[in-house]
C-alpha cells in the first residue's frame, strides 16, 4: 500500500535478518493460528511460528491502534510460553511490551490467550454470539522485521463463518498480509451474519451485518450504500481497490462507533438506532467510506510509520478527519440522503456547538487534534478544555472549499484539492505535510489567502468569521435568542466511553428526582446514549419530561424529571433572499459538487 516505505523496511530486513546458519529464506512468512473455539471463555489461543529466528530477537504487542489513545493491549495477554526448534525457551522480559530470546533457532514458536471482551470496532471481542477481532490487539509483531509477510488461520467453532478484510493465502484456509501494518488494518467478523454483495464500476462491494434482521431493512441499506459509494467514487475519480468490505454490527447495547480501513470499515450503531431510521447508520458509512482516501491513502506523513508503542504525533486531525466528516455531510446532500434544510441545520448546529466550548478560545484545532492521546480521560471533554477537531475540522473543511470557490470564481474547490492530494501522494505512494498542503492549496487558489487561513483558523484560536465566508455561497447565519430546554447537570463521556454525570446543579429538576454526580447514564428516553445527553435535545422544549437510565454503584435505576428553561442563541443558516449570479453558482457547486471548469462532467 505504501510502496516507498515497503522497500526501505524489506532492504532492512534482508541486512537484519538473513541467517545463513540456519538455512531460512529471509522473507519466510509469520505464521499465525487463532483459536476461536471455546467462545465462551472469551480466550483467544494464540500460536505465531516465527522461521529463521536470529540471536537477541524481539517480540512486541501493540500499546495502541484505532483509537488514540495508549490502552497497553499487552493486558490482556496471558500465560505465554516459546519453544525453540520444539524445545521449551525461556523469554526474558525487556519492557511492559517487549520480550527478548537470545539464542537463534529455526524456528521459534509462540503459544499464549488474550481474553477478548470488549465490544465495538475498535476492539477484539469473542463471545458466544460472535468474535470481531482487530489482529493489533490478538498478535505480537517483530519490532526491528514489521514488513514481514503473514499468514493467518483461525479455527472456528461449528456453524460459524468468518469474514475478513485480509485477502486469501496459497493454502486453503489461510489469509494472507503483505505486512504486519496490513495485518493490523485487515479486522475480522465470525459467527452467523448476514451477507450481502454488489457490483459497481468495476468492484465488488461486501455487506456483512451482524444484527436481528428485525433491526434494519436490508434493501434500504444497500440501496443507502449504493448511493454512497457512487457519489464518493464519482467525487475521487477513481475506484482504488477491486474490493471493498462494510462489516456492521447492530448490537442490543449501547455500543457505538465506526473505524476505517484501506479496503474496508467496521460500525457499530446500537439496533435501537436502526429499527425506524438508517439514518446514523448512513452518516457514520460516508464517513468512514471518504476515509479510504483521506487518512487511508492521502496520509499524513505524522501517521507513518506508525508507532505501536508510543503513537504517533497526530496534528493533522483537523484535516484527516475533521475535513472527512466535511465529505461526510456532503456526500449524503449529494446522494439525496438529506435535504438542502437538514444540510443547512447540520451546518448550523456544528457552529453552535464549537461556539459553545470556551476553549476555542485557546486551543487551535491542530493542538485538538495533538491532544487527541488525552481522549480516554472524560475530563479532558470538559468544554473549558477541549474542542473537537471533527467539529472544528468539518467547518474548516466548509469554510476552506468556499474561500477556494470565491477566489477562483469556482473554477476550483475543496473537491479539486482532494483529487490533486489524491494524484500527488496518494498515487505516487507518497505521504503529505502540512507544508505541502499550504503549497497546494496557494496553487489551486492563489487568491484565496491562504496564509491567514492557516495561521488564524488552523493553527490560531481566532474567531471564525463564517458570515463572511457563508456570505460566498448566498447564505446568512442568523442568531436567535430563545428559551432552550435544560437538563441541569454536566456530563461527560471519553471517546467510545461512558456518559458519567459531573455535576448537578442543586436549584433544577434532575436534582430533585436525585439525579447525582458519579451517576453513568445508560438510556436516554428508551435510546441507547452514544453522545452527551446535551446533543439529544433537538426538537424538545422546556417542560418535557426525560427519563433516564442510571447505573450507580452497580445497581440500576430510572430517573424521570421536566427539561428546565435557560436562555441560549439558537443557529441558523438560510439562503438570503437576493442572491448575485456568483453566490448562485458557488451555492449550487458547493452543494452539488460541481465547478464552473467542469460545468456539464458529471462531477
Ligand atoms: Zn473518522
Amino acid at each position: 500500500m505504501r510502496p516507498k516505505t515497503l522497500i526501505v523496511l524489506a532492504s532492512f530486513c534482508l541486512l537484519s535478518a538473513a541467517h545463513p546458519l540456519w538455512g531460512q529464506e529471509p522473507e519466510a512468512p509469520l505464521r499465525y493460528q487463532l483459536d476461536l473455539r471455546e467462545p465462551a471463555t472469551h480466550l483467544v489461543r494464540v500460536t505465531m511460528q516465527i522461521p529463521g529466528w536470529t540471536r537477541g530477537g524481539e517480540i512486541q504487542f501493540p500499546a495502541w491502534n484505532n483509537l488514540y489513545q495508549i490502552r497497553d493491549f499487552v493486558r490482556d495477554v496471558q500465560d505465554l510460553t516459546a519453544a525453540c526448534d520444539g524445545k521449551p525457551a525461556s523469554l526474558s522480559r525487556v519492557d511492559l511490551e517487549t520480550w527478548s530470546y537470545s539464542n537463534p533457532c529455526s524456528e521459534l514458536t509462540l503459544h499464549y490467550e488474550v481474553y477478548a471482551n470488549q465490544p465495538g470496532p475498535f476492539s477484539a471481542e469473542l463471545d458466544l454470539h460472535h468474535a470481531f477481532l482487530n489482529f493489533a490487539l490478538l498478535l505480537f509483531y517483530l519490532p526491528k522485521d514489521r514488513a514481514r509477510p503473514i499468514r493467518v488461520r483461525l479455527l472456528l467453532p461449528q456453524g460459524w463463518k468468518l469474514a475478513t478484510l485480509l485477502d486469501a493465502g496459497p493454502e486453503p484456509g489461510e489469509f494472507q498480509a503483505v505486512n504486519y501494518d496490513r495485518l493490523a488494518d485487515s479486522p475480522a467478523e465470525a459467527g452467523q451474519f448476514s451477507e450481502y454483495d454488489y457490483k459497481q464500476r468495476g468492484a465488488s462491494y461486501r455487506v456483512i451485518v451482524d444484527a436481528d434482521p428485525e433491526d434494519y431493512s436490508a434493501p434500504k441499506l444497500l440501496k443507502a450504500l449504493k448511493r454512497i459509494t457512487a457519489t464518493e467514487t464519482a467525487l475521487m475519480r477513481e475506484v482504488p481497490f477491486k474490493r471493498y468490505t462494510f462489516i456492521f454490527d447492530f448490537p442490543h447495547s449501547g455500543v457505538a462507533g465506526g473505524m476505517e480501513h484501506a479496503d474496508g470499515t467496521a460500525i457499530y450503531i446500537p439496533a435501537d438506532r436502526t429499527r425506524s431510521s438508517l439514518a446514523a447508520v448512513e452518516a457514520v458509512a460516508a464517513h468512514e467510506f471518504f476515509h479510504l482516501w483521506n487518512v487511508k491513502r492521502i496520509r499524513p506523513q505524522a501517521l507513518e510509520p506508525i508507532d505501536y508503542v508510543h503513537g504517533n504525533d497526530t496534528r493533522d486531525l483537523w484535516f484527516s478527519e475533521g475535513v472527512t466528516s466535511t465529505y461526510g455531510e456532503l456526500t449524503l446532500l449529494r446522494s439525496e440522503l438529506i435535504s438542502r434544510r437538514e444540510f443547512f441545520d447540520h451546518l448550523a448546529s456544528e457552529i453552535q456547538q464549537l461556539r459553545s466550548r470556551p476553549a476555542r478560545f485557546y486551543q487551535s484545532v491542530v493542538a485538538a487534534g495533538r491532544d487527541a492521546w488525552l481522549e480516554k480521560y472524560p475530563d479532558y471533554f470538559r468544554p473549558e478544555r477541549s474542542i473537537s477537531y471533527y467539529n472544528k475540522g468539518e467547518l474548516l473543511g466548509d469554510l476552506l472549499d468556499l474561500g477556494i470557490r470565491h477566489a477562483t470564481g469556482n473554477r476550483e474547490s475543496l473537491d479539486d484539492l482532494m483529487r490533486r492530494l489524491n494524484r500527488d501522494f496518494a498515487e505516487k505512494g507518497r505521504f503529505f505535510t502540512e507544508s505541502d498542503l499550504r503549497v497546494i492549496v496557494h496553487r489551486l487558489a492563489p487568491g484565496f489567502p491562504a496564509e491567514e487561513f492557516f495561521r488564524n483558523d488552523v493553527d490560531g484560536t481566532k474567531p471564525l468569521d463564517f458570515a463572511g465566508y457563508l456570505a460566498y455561497a448566498g447564505l446568512e447565519l442568523r442568531t436567535n435568542q430563545v428559551q432552550a430546554p435544560d437538563l441541569g447537570f454536566h456530563s461527560l463521556m471519553s471517546f467510545g466511553g461512558r456518559v458519567r454525570v459531573e455535576s448537578v446543579d442543586p436549584a433544577s429538576a434532575s436534582a430533585r428526582a436525585g439525579l447525582q454526580p458519579g451517576d453513568v447514564l445508560i438510556k436516554m428516553n428508551g435510546t441507547y446514549l452514544t453522545v452527551l445527553p446535551d446533543e439529544q435535545l433537538a426538537g424538545m422544549k422546556p417542560g418535557d419530561e426525560v427519563v433516564f437510565s442510571v447505573e450507580r454503584n452497580g445497581r440500576d435505576y430510572e430517573v424521570t424529571f421536566p427539561l428546565g428553561a435557560k436562555s441560549a442563541v439558537r443557529y441558523e443558516v438560510d439562503e438570503m433572499k437576493q442572491m448575485s449570479s456568483a453566490q448562485h453558482s458557488i451555492l449550487r457547486g458547493w452543494l452539488e459538487g460541481k465547478t464552473e471548469s467542469a460545468a456539464g462532467a458529471a462531477n
